[in-house]
């Protein structure tokens, strides 16, 4: 192919920015590409592309440099989470973990608590993930069970969690626990947590992660898994920020996640490439009727209608990015991003899939993959529904008369 489909190509960005690009870029088409198919059909953990994103730092990426990371900007972080998920975006998923929570313990933590955690998590020797969701609490966040009541210096949790993806490799968790039940508004009586844990154990204490791990249909290679506390015990220095801390829990979740919905906005661009950058080749090795379909008009304004998506795309995660980077809120930006992204890569996955005819629906091919990988980006990081509420309440606020 004379021109590659690229998320950096074309953009200001510095040469710093464009080695690590090109660093990752190249290591997805050696390294992911040739072997994701057969990870994925065993659904198994990719532990040697694991260990290369180590090598690489790629696990300290928004960690600063002071505490071992490689303190990327957001714009240099987005568009290497795309890079990554046009190879797989199950790896995406391995080190989002590490993203938000090791971002939340950078801006929020106690000096005692980055110390201690963020080397690891730079170095990935410590894996860490991200637990608010309950099995009657996705979206609505504020209706959490999970509590955290207080026994002399140890907070005593009891609750269950849903959905936490990495949850058993991870050897320390982002939890989201309520320390004030009866708190009005609910928000208040919030508290985020650290809690560790040792890293592939079922059960530590009173915490127990039911096996195997939920079953999905797509989003493999990486457990998504359920954790069930019953009176497990952590030190009270486990809050986040310390004694200032309690009750904040809320509101530093929700600044994480709105990096995470940039990550998620992103995995939707890595895709829609790939679909892409697949149909294409497709188009012009496939004859129908005398001609390379691409040479069909209808087949040839499927493809205009995904560059120009994957274009958009692009454009609306790097001026979410920038606007988080130079600080203060991005919800509406950040949900543009997810809402806008997420939604054209499921498009680009079908439309891709429908080029290649009958072999689309083929596990043999690569396609099929990405068709159902796509529909958890709809979902994850809060609902498409949801982002829609996020931007127009946040509209309706800046614009106010
Ligand atoms: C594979 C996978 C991995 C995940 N990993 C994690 C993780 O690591 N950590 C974590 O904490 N969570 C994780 N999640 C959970 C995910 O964030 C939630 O599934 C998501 O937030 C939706 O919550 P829910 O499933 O409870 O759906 P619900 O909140 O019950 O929503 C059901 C439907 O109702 C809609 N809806 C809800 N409220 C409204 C409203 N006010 N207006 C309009 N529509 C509405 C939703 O959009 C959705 O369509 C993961 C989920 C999956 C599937």
């Amino acid at each position: 192919m004379k021109e590659r489909i690229c998320s950096f190509d074309g953009l200001d960005l510095s040469d710093d920015q464009r080695d690590v690009l090109e660093a990752i870029r190249g290591f997805v088409d050696a390294e992911i590409l040739p072997t994701v198919h057969q990870l994925e059909a065993d659904d198994e953990f990719p532990q040697k592309i694991v260990d290369g994103l180590r090598d690489m730092g790629l696990f300290g990426m928004r960690i600063p440099v002071e505490y071992g990371g490689l303190g990327l900007d957001l714009v240099t972080y987005a568009l290497a989470i795309a890079e990554l998920s046009r190879g797989w975006t199950s790896v995406s998923g391995i080190v989002n973990g590490q993203y938000i929570v090791g971002g939340m313990i950078a801006t929020h933590g106690t000096e005692e608590q980055k110390q201690r955690f963020l080397p690891r998590l730079a170095s990935g020797e410590l894996r860490c993930c991200f637990s608010m969701t309950e099995p009657d609490a996705g979206s609505d966040v504020r209706a959490i069970r999970m509590t955290a009541r207080r026994e002399g210096d140890e907070l005593v949790i009891d609750g269950q969690k849903m959905w936490v993806t990495n949850g058993l490799r991870a050897g320390l968790i982002g939890l989201l626990v309520k320390t004030d039940p009866t708190a009005d508004p609910p928000q208040k009586g919030m508290t985020a947590l650290l809690v560790e844990k040792e890293a592939g154990q079922e059960q530590v204490g009173g915490l127990t992660i039911p096996m195997p791990p939920l079953k999905k249909l797509g989003y493999k290679g990486v457990e998504s898994v359920e954790l069930v506390f019953d009176g497990h015990r952590v030190p009270a220095s486990a809050i986040l920020g310390g004694p200032d801390g309690e009750g904040q829990g809320f509101y530093q979740m929700m600044s994480g996640i709105e990096t995470g919905r940039i990550n998620v906005a992103a995995r939707g661009l890595g895709i829609a490439m790939r679909a892409f950058e697949l149909a294409i080749r497709y188009a012009q090795e496939r004859s129908a009727f005398g001609k390379p379909i691409g040479q069909h008009q209808l087949i040839q304004a499927k493809l205009a209608d995904m560059a120009t998506g994957i274009e958009a795309s692009r454009q609306l995660i790097v001026a979410a990015a920038r606007k988080k980077q130079a600080g203060g809120r991005a919800d509406v930006e950040a949900g543009m991003a997810k809402l806008f992204a997420t939604e054209v890569a499921q498009r680009c996955a079908e439309e891709s899939m429908r080029i290649h005819g009958g072999y689309g629906y083929s596990r043999e091919y690569e396609i099929e993959r990405l068709y159902r990988d796509t529909p958890l980006l709809l979902i994850g990081e809060g609902t498409n529904e949801i982002q829609r509420l996020i931007i127009a309440r946040g509209l309706l606020a800046r614009h106010a008369v």
